[in-house]
């Protein structure tokens, strides 16, 4: 291709080519020697639990943004074959866009601006939304009646209240009872508005019974409704892989297949065969594409301080208390130690900045003798880690790297070590 001085430039992300590359975590820390946390976005590993999303489930995939919005993310999801988005903000929208001009955006957030609305309808072209409850029918009839749209062109999903288990209980803040969702249905198909029916039940649901229930109690809406519903929306909620307590042993998590198989048996068994499937999954997509190569300032007996916290890259393993896979990575400067390397105990984590919340509430399960100076890679942080960043007390981590391999590959880290080779030192 012929490039003259004149032609329209051809647009390349250009963090892509700034982006340093190495083959493994250690290599990064070794060779930077950083100071700051350090993220290691795994682009492979990205599509390739993308691409396992997309064979196991027999619907629509829409990626939820709110997990992972950042634009390496979503370019490399929209060239694995993400064709729609699950987004929630104007920033979302534009985000979504930016990465995947010919994507389907599905507005599933159910309590919107009603200025949010008009710019999804009119700018976006969005033609999907949720809702629970009639005030908000009436915000988006107003929108479309300004703006002189087909009812018929619209889908609105009326999300239902689930129970169930889940690191994060989601269900409490936004659904409709049953007998309510039934008389949503109605109107909204009174209208001429196309029906369907959403759920979400949390994150991190590790027990199929869960989806279950939410897609008993859908198909009992729509009994009491009688309306037909073009789409059932079953949310996310997908667990990726943590690490485990070794003093607490739990039935492994249930692989994503038969999450899905569980899941469409109740979509069979509750008369739904038919009717078309949309997932929201976030997490088990984006999961293990990053980890965070992070400093430790100060060794205080069994505790460490290290250089980002729950005001960073961390909370999301505070509010849901998930155990994180780690790694440690000894500095090769440090001469003396104390410890044995061959002794995993667990360590209580303060974070960078000064607030005393700042302490994970789960520990990490190190070597005895990870010292001051060391690094400790942090696997299994990309979802709700970066969006979740504040700048509280002036600490912003901001650095990237790709790194070619997947977190488990190599060494083993210590959050997956064998139970004999993990200590009994109690916290
Ligand atoms: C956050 C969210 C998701 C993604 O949840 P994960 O647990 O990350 O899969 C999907 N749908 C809705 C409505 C959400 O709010």
């Amino acid at each position: 291709m012929s490039q003259s001085r004149f032609a329209p430039q051809v647009v390349a992300p250009p963090s892509d080519a700034a982006r340093p590359r190495f083959a493994s975590g250690r290599e990064a820390a070794l060779e930077l020697r950083p100071d700051q946390p350090v993220y290691c976005f795994r682009p492979q590993v990205l599509a390739a639990d993308a691409r396992a999303f997309l064979d196991a489930f027999p619907g629509k995939t829409a990626y939820a943004v709110k997990t992972n919005g950042e634009p390496m993310v979503l370019d490399v999801l929209a060239r694995t074959g993400i064709n729609a988005f699950d987004v929630a903000s104007p920033a979302e929208f534009a985000a979504a866009r930016a990465a995947a001009p010919e994507a389907e955006l599905l507005y599933m957030h159910p309590v919107k601006a009603q200025s949010d609305i008009r710019l999804a309808l009119e700018r976006y072209r969005i033609r999907t939304t949720a809702l629970d409850h009639e005030d908000e029918v009436a915000k988006i009839l107003r929108i479309v009646r300004a703006l002189d749209l087909d009812p018929a062109d619209l889908t609105l999903f009326v999300r239902i209240a689930s129970r169930g288990e889940a690191a994060y209980e989601l269900s409490r803040k936004f659904g409709a009872a049953p007998g309510h969702a039934a008389e949503l249905l109605q109107r909204i198909d009174g209208l001429g508005i196309r029906c369907g029916l959403c759920f979400h039940v949390g994150s991190q649901v590790e027990d199929v019974e869960t989806y279950a229930r939410a897609v008993a109690v859908a198909a009992e809406v729509r009994e009491a409704s009688r309306v037909p519903v073009v789409a059932l929306d079953v949310g996310g909620g997908f667990p990726a892989a943590y690490a485990t307590d070794p003093r607490r042993p739990v039935p492994p998590m249930p692989p994503l297949p038969q999450i899905v198989s569980g899941l469409m048996a109740a979509v069979e068994k509750n008369g739904f065969s038919g009717t078309p499937l949309v997932a929201e999954p976030g997490r088990v997509i984006v999961a293990r594409a990053f980890s965070v190569i992070v400093r430790v300032l100060l060794k205080k007996g069994q505790r460490l301080y290290i250089n980002d916290g729950v005001w960073s890259s961390l909370s999301d393993s505070w509010t849901g208390k998930i155990l994180l896979p780690v790694r440690h990575i000894p500095d090769p400067a440090r001469r003396r130690r104390a410890g044995r390397d061959d002794r995993i105990e667990p360590f209580r984590i303060y974070g960078a900045t000064c607030d005393s919340v700042d302490v994970l509430s789960r520990p990490f399960y190190l070597p005895e003798s990870v010292d001051t100076g060391d690094w400790i890679e942090i696997g299994h942080i990309g979802a709700y880690s970066l969006s979740l960043r504040t700048r509280f007390n002036g600490f912003y981590p901001d650095t990237f790297v790709e790194v070619e391999t997947p977190f488990e590959a190599g060494d083993a880290p210590a959050g997956f070590a064998e139970p004999e080779r993990r200590g009994a030192v109690e916290m």
